[in-house]
């Protein structure tokens, strides 16, 4: 369920934004070359569209010039009007049709006669017999009508001539009507009396040849109807200017003939430009999936455990957010466990560190055969484990699963190197059982684990609402004091008196306390814990030392003493602090004496040991406070060179109880003596323990008695009425 998945959708959503802006490119440039062949090929047909009408209008005057150049002449004129058949024949009738290729010619006398007929060169047989086509007809009755009354008449009587397409039998054709007349002013000839001449010449396939080869149309014809698509067409028009015919030809396209000429080679760079770009696609898909990949596979080292192949801290603690979150919108019920192996350090140190990694494994492997599906187990570090339960609603059930778990993890590992067997203790917790988040719930099931530790290993312990409840209030304690540190003011020192045998002052304690703005005064013992695990203490404890050498030097009191934490010891700049701080007061360090607790010498490393050999190089003297509570053994006061010990105020207080305290104690002076060293009682609450010690030989009295940790001011009073005794070489 953790492997790494390669998903695609980045690659393919890659791939596919470069199809598509391939796509839109090709199109655009299809768009813009169909537009612009379109352009070029629209622009070729107007041209021969007009070169066509203009082909047209030529066809039309060169028949009348045909015409002319025999009927407007002298000779004519007579020839006609003397019906001379044979000049006739040679000059206007079947001559025009050798000459000219013209179809039919016809010659109307005055009167309306069709006096001569030639038809495809063959003279026929005139008279009203043959009667004119009737459009014929109307177009000799204009001309006869426009001779007679020139003003009147559409036709072009300056020219006298009347030249159109007409139908004929349904086949267009061309006719010119002419009148027959003299080109010399010898010869006259009335108007209206003119013989008319009539030549007709049909739009067939010597007329489209002529049109074709003017202009080099490709395939012309006449149709009665316009050319279908890929042909051209000009129509021919009659007298009412109602097209009767087209001349159609095929069009010339020369933007499409660019293209099907191209063609091949367009089609030959797109094969290669699409061979270029899926191969351009490939290696992009295959370098993003790569990319993916050992992303993904940072994102699941990032996420997971190296060395035992589940979840990490990371991924876990997201994990525990999701379900949570998903509890609070109903979802099912969640549990934390922490699990610390017991004695796991023990096997890594004896056997190896490859016997520990392997031990890991297996604790893991174990873990998660007895997680569901839904569940998570995780390596928080070391020897520690995390898992979150789904649905796992009450105590009970969460003490049985925890209680299975530990039996689990007690069965012997066999390892490369031998069997071992170790454990593991659980803390649990139900996230329903604990108020606040993943922060509260996670230091709950530490509580926890804390407990099953502290009550023997191999074992559970689920957090009750006291356990969290004490957590929360260490928390709000914690945010607290760091307000308290950052603004100032609320920390300040009461200093508790030390006497000797005759009642003077020989020293003062310096005693820190909080000024809670809402819980009022507090003693050290409500927050020094969490200044010391949170490291507040080392400014906490600044400001202590700061005001201690402040008392000093602005009284008359011989010493003070100022309690010091280990965690403050331990840090290397420790005894440049004090002595900076001392110098800054002008302060000697006979005047100062450093309290330390039993607990330091556990501890005491390097860094300790040098602190204290610069301080004691610097006059400063040692204190072992609380002697005879923890291990105070000799051999600290000896190693440590300490210069007093503080007998704790629980022996004080036993005195004369008869349980032996007497005993000790006496011991306790008795060394001192022997040693040098001196001994101050704590706790002397009454006099008659202050009678017994000084019976005992001892010197130094520190108690209720003889005065409460109290102000600088009621300090200054109090010394002015006992007095204090010499300051000690
Ligand atoms: P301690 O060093 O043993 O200080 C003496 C404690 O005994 C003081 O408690 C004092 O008020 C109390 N005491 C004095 N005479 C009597 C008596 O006759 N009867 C009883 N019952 N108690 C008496 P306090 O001030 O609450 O301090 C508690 C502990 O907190 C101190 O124990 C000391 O270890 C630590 N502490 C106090 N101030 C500081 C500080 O500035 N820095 C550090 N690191 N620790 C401090
Ligand atoms: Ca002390
Ligand atoms: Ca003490």
């Amino acid at each position: 369920m953790d492997k790494p998945r390669a998903p695609a959708s980045f690659s393919a959503q890659l791939v596919a934004a470069i199809l598509l802006a391939c796509l839109v490119a090709t199109l655009s440039v299809l768009f813009l070359s169909y537009t612009a062949v379109n352009a070029v090929d629209a622009d070729a047909e107007a041209r021969q569209i007009r070169f066509a009408q203009r082909a047209i209008v030529r066809e039309t005057s060169r028949l009348l010039e045909q015409q002319q150049a025999s009927t407007v002449w002298d000779e004519a004129v007579l020839h006609v009007r003397n019906g001379n058949r044979d000049w006739i024949d040679a000059n206007l009738g079947t001559w025009m049709h050798e000459q000219y290729g013209q179809d039919e010619t016809y010659i109307v006398d005055p009167d309306s006669r069709i006096v001569y007929v030639a038809r495809e060169g063959v003279t026929g047989q005139p008279g009203p017999r043959s009667p004119l086509p009737p459009a014929v007809e109307t177009m000799v009755e204009e001309m006869r009508a426009a001779t007679r009354n020139p003003a009147e008449s559409t036709a072009d009587v300056a020219e006298r001539s009347l030249t159109r397409f007409v139908l004929l039998g349904g086949k267009p054709a061309l006719v010119s009507v002419v009148p027959i007349v003299p080109d010399t002013p010898a010869l006259v000839q009335p108007a209206g009396t003119e013989y008319l001449h009539v030549a007709i010449q049909k739009a067939d396939v010597d007329m489209a040849a002529r049109l074709s080869s003017a202009y080099e149309f490709d395939r012309g014809s006449f149709s009665v109807q316009p050319g279908p698509d890929d042909r051209l067409s000009v129509p021919l028009r009659d007298a009412a200017g109602q097209p009767i015919a087209w001349f159609v030809w095929r069009a010339d396209r020369p933007g499409h003939r660019i293209v099907e000429e191209m063609l091949p080679v367009v089609g030959l760079f797109a094969a290669f430009g699409a061979a270029l770009l899926s191969w351009l696609l490939r290696t992009l898909w295959i370098a993003s999936r790569r990319l993916h990949q050992s992303e993904e596979e940072a994102r699941y080292l990032a996420m997971h455990d190296p060395l035992a192949g589940i979840p990490n801290r990371t991924l876990f603690e997201d994990r525990l957010d999701q379900a949570l979150k998903a509890e609070k919108r109903g979802g099912p019920a969640v549990a934390l466990l922490c699990l610390d192996l017991d004695r796991f350090k023990a096997v890594n140190d004896t056997m190896g560190h490859q016997a520990g990694d392997e031990l890991i494994r297996q604790m893991a492997a174990r873990l998660r055969s007895h997680v569901r599906e839904t569940d998570t187990v995780a390596r928080l570090g070391g020897d520690e484990f995390g898992v979150i339960l789904i649905g796992m609603t009450s105590d009970e059930t969460l003490g049985r699963y925890c209680s299975g778990l530990v039996h689990l993890l007690a069965a012997p590992c066999d390892l490369k190197c031998g069997q071992v067997q170790i454990g593991a203790s659980i803390g649990a917790v139900r996230a329903a059982a604990v108020e606040g988040g993943k922060e509260s719930l996670l230091r709950s099931a530490d509580t926890a684990l804390y407990r099953a530790k502290a009550e023997g290993r191999g074992r559970y312990c689920i957090a009750t609402p006291e356990m969290t409840d004490m957590f929360r209030r260490r928390h709000e304690i914690e945010r607290d004091l760091r307000r308290a540190v950052a603004e100032g003011g609320q920390i300040h020192v009461l200093y508790q008196p030390i006497f000797d045998a005759e009642e003077r002052i020989v020293a003062a304690e310096a005693l820190v306390r909080w000024n809670h703005p809402a819980l009022g005064q507090m003693g050290p013992e409500t927050f020094l814990s969490i200044a010391e695990e949170t490291g507040l203490i080392e400014r906490i404890g600044h400001h202590v030392l700061e005001q201690a050498c402040i008392l000093a030097a602005t009284s008359g009191i011989p010493r003070v003493s100022v309690n010091v934490s280990p965690v403050q010891l331990r840090h290397e700049t420790f005894a440049d602090e004090v002595l900076a701080v001392m110098s800054a007061h002008a302060l000697s360090g006979e005047r100062l004496v450093l309290e330390l607790t039993e607990r330091f010498t556990l501890d005491a490393g390097p860094s300790t040991l040098a602190n204290l050999a610069r301080l004691r190089a610097a006059g400063v003297s040692i204190a072992l406070d609380d002697f005879a509570t923890g291990q105070s053994l000799l051999r600290y006061v000896r190693d440590y060179q300490i210069d007093t010990i503080k007998i704790d105020r629980s022996y004080v207080a036993r005195l004369g109880t008869g349980d032996g305290t007497d005993q000790i104690v006496r011991a306790i002076l008795d060394l001192g003596r022997a040693m040098g060293i001196e001994v101050t009682a704590e706790g002397v609450e009454r006099a008659s323990q202050r009678e017994a010690l000084l019976g005992m030989g001892c010197h130094g009295f520190q108690g209720y008695l003889l005065g409460r940790p109290m102000d600088p001011l009621r300090l200054a009073a109090l010394s002015a009425r006992k007095g204090v005794a010499q300051k000690s070489a």
